[in-house]
């Protein structure tokens, strides 16, 4: 048997979020060894103002104010995200050879999935339940990725399951995670991935340049990082397709004795037509202050307990690219923009209906996630391996266009899909 190197490795998994976390974990409890690059801090997250700010990177994706937030950090962006499940369309999957039932069995399984009673829920939630019920819409519970039993009487931020969990399982199985560690490409011998070079931060101004090797080199940086790497590492043909950003508005008001509590955002919405959704958007009080500051909403700032707020969020189609210098270009045609303007106009009377006034709104943001650069079927097959022999893809950028809705559950179910796969290889 040949002895390893200690740079060498049964796998390299690139990004500790949801897919690479669920990756190294199955990997390490068959005995491989894994190298688990992450290009954030391991600091463990309070939901404050400065916690955020360590943690949350905003990426632009045109040249008006559009944006998108993301985490670099272990676990990735389930540092900051909501809980909401939508579960994979296993028809969608199939149409490009992947099925992924047996893994979405034991995902149902293995996570914490429900609804949050209403009991948990502030008033402004239920506020909002009965405006949106008295204008017609069917404002339904959406199951959550939450611990119900650590809730308390309300919002709990430690409560949400994240991918940080995972990474801990992995490193306690024997994974070696190495933070602040950023993989700049993948090296390629002959058309075969066998390693990556990466910059490892080691002070404030110094960093140094490693290699690692493996035999299996899994890129799960992310919906936005992965298509650069890749490209950068010389896979073919990726930013032309266009991409689709999920894009909408989140809108607040002020109710008078409205007396709001920390709410679980997402925990209750509605589709109001084909492609455009409405959620509860009634933010925890921690996030409240830096939001309104961030967004100088100056009346508001100080009126959490009065505070209502409503999301929209419109299934755009795919258009603009990646940009050869490596920006994000997004353009909306006519068809995008009066769903976002119908959207924003049925949130509005929604508020109104609950008696809010002073009604704001924060300008067009990516609302949901960033997708479609790249496709299964043209960047990589149905084991998720590019046109490099050993080098898979595993992340949001990946999952097919038509599945638009909250990705954690169908991205696990992935990671452990493709950990089927290369168990069977390696
Ligand atoms: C505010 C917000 C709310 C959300 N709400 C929900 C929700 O309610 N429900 C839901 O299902 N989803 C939600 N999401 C989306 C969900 O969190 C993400 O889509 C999902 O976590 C993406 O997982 P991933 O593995 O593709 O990438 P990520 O979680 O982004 O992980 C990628 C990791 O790779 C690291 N990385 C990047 N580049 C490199 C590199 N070059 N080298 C090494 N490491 C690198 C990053 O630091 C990061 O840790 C939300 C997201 C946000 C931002």
């Amino acid at each position: 048997m040949k002895i390893k190197k200690d740079n060498e490795f049964d796998a390299i998994v690139i990004g500790s979020g949801t897919c690479g976390a669920t990756i190294a974990r199955e990997l390490t409890r068959q005995n491989k060894t894994v190298l688990i690059l992450e290009r954030g801090g391991n600091t463990v997250l309070k939901e404050s103002f400065m916690g955020l700010a360590t943690i949350a990177d905003q990426v632009f994706l045109g040249d008006d104010k559009l944006s998108t937030v993301r985490a670099l950090t272990t676990g990735g962006s389930t540092s900051l995200y909501f809980g909401v499940v939508n579960y994979p369309q296993e028809e969608t999957f199939r149409k490009v050879g992947i099925d992924l039932s047996q893994e979405l069995d034991a995902v149902r399984k293995e996570l914490p999935i429900a609804p949050v009673p209403d009991s948990l829920l502030g008033s402004q939630a239920i506020k909002l339940r009965e405006s949106a019920n008295a204008l017609g819409h069917a404002w339904l519970k959406n199951d959550m990725l939450v611990d119900l039993s650590k809730c308390g009487a309300g919002y709990s931020y430690d409560a949400k399951w994240k991918a940080r969990s995972y990474v801990d399982d992995a490193v306690a199985q024997g994974a070696t995670l190495v933070n602040r560690a950023t993989v700049l490409s993948i090296i390629i011998e002959d058309k075969v991935a066998v390693g990556v070079e990466y910059r490892v931060k080691k002070s404030m101004f110094g960093s140094e340049i490693k290699r690692a090797y493996g035999a299996r080199i899994v890129v799960a940086a992310g919906e936005l990082a992965s298509p650069k790497l890749l490209r950068d590492s010389g896979v073919q043909g990726i930013g032309q397709r266009g991409f689709y950003c999920n894009p909408g508005y989140a809108i607040y008001g002020l109710v008078p004795g409205l007396n709001a509590s920390s709410g679980f955002v997402g925990s209750m919405g509605c589709v109001y037509e084909d492609g455009i959704e409405l959620g509860d958007a009634n933010i925890p009080q921690s996030l409240h202050r830096p939001m309104m500051i961030g967004g100088m909403k100056l009346r508001h700032l100080m009126g959490f307990s009065d505070c209502i707020g409503i999301g929209v969020k419109v299934k755009d189609k795919l258009s603009g690219r990646l940009k050869e210098d490596g920006r994000f270009f997004k353009d909306f045609d006519k068809e995008d923009i009066a769903k976002l303007d119908k959207g924003k106009d049925a949130a509005i009377r929604i508020l109104k209906q609950a008696g809010a006034g002073h009604i704001v709104d924060f300008g067009l943001t990516a609302a949901g996630r960033v997708g479609g650069l790249l496709s299964i079927g043209e960047h990589v097959d149905h084991k998720l391996e590019t046109q490099f022999r050993n080098l898979h893809v595993c992340d949001g950028s990946v999952i097919p266009d038509d599945m638009r809705g909250t990705p954690t559950v169908t991205l696990v179910s992935m990671g452990r899909y493709l950990s089927r796969h290369l168990l069977k290889a390696l």
